[in-house]
């Protein structure tokens, strides 16, 4: 490649906020923009779900502002957070906001561009891998697969106030999406499964419960929707985690990359038992 078509990202300029997404946790997950940004920013805004081996990238003299929660202390609120980042940018620092997974997903990432727009701060964003989608990829579950499903929905399991939220149409969903990836359903699972297995979802649909996905800590739970909140709790799992329901889950037994690399699980090339039952029949 000559170097006239090599990449050159933006310049970060002073008073300019960017909203980046960290991914779900691997700091090899950042994108380059996001490398390039942490390398360049003043001040880096952070979340409780950003890995600390990601703000190690940030250059050293940058200051690193927590925005979340920790310790049981009450997390800032929303507007205190856009005040803060609208504040640095107008003191001229390049300020980097940094978000676990994608901004805009579950993330609240829209509401803070939004109070950027609003107070005339200019800003980029820079999307992120997000925990749905590239965390359950580290756990060897595809979120769409083709024998499987041609649609996934995301949902967050639980609403502003902390509640599972009333506004979903539980029997659409349970019957319309083949998977459903939760963000946010550890805590209210057995009501979330128990609103499904009401719609008519099967109780043996396959779950998988992914903690801590793309970091060292990961662990994969494998269960069904009848078994999935007490073996939740049998198994003392903590957030942040992922809950995905549907068939997807079955052909972990085929892609647990993770799983025949460290631990040489064998992988089954058939996960769906398609070509056995094609032979059978
Ligand atoms: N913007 C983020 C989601 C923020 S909401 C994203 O795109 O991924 C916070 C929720 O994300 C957590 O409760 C959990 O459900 C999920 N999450 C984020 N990081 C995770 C990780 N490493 N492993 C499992 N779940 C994760």
């Amino acid at each position: 490649m000559s170097d006239s078509n090599a990449f050159a990202p933006p310049e970060f300029l002073p008073g300019w906020v960017w909203l980046v997404g960290a991914g779900p946790g691997d700091p090899g997950l950042l994108t380059l923009l996001a490398a390039h940004a942490l390398g360049r920013a003043d001040v880096v805004v952070y979340d409780a779900l950003v890995d600390e081996r990601i703000l190690g990238l940030a250059a050293s003299g940058a200051e690193r502002v927590y925005a979340g929660k920790r310790g049981g202390k009450p997390s800032p609120s929303q507007p205190d957070i856009s005040d803060r980042l609208i504040r640095l940018a107008r003191e001229g620092k390049r300020v980097l906001r940094l978000k676990g997974g994608d901004p805009f997903v579950f993330g609240r990432g829209g509401e803070e561009a939004l109070a950027l727009v609003a107070a005339g701060v200019p800003f980029r964003v820079i999307p992120g891998v997000s925990a749905g989608i590239g965390g359950l990829a580290y756990a060897g579950i595809p979120v769409t697969h083709r024998d499987v499903n041609s649609a996934v929905t995301f949902v967050t399991g639980h609403n502003a106030v902390g509640e599972v939220p009333d506004g979903l149409d539980w029997p659409a969903l349970a019957r319309g999406s083949p998977v459903l990836v939760f963000y946010m359903a550890l805590k209210h699972l057995g009501a979330i499964c128990d609103r499904l297995v009401a719609a008519g979802r099967p109780r043996d649909d396959a779950v998988a419960i992914v903690c801590k996905a793309a970091t060292d800590q990961q662990t994969v739970l494998e269960t069904t929707l009848a078994e999935a909140a007490a073996r939740a709790v049998a198994a003392g799992l903590e957030p942040p985690a992922i809950v995905v329901i549907g068939d997807a889950v079955r052909l972990r037994k085929g892609l647990d990359w993770l799983g025949a690399i460290e631990h040489g699980r064998v992988l089954d090339a058939d996960p769906l038992g398609l070509k056995r039952r094609q032979q059978a029949g």
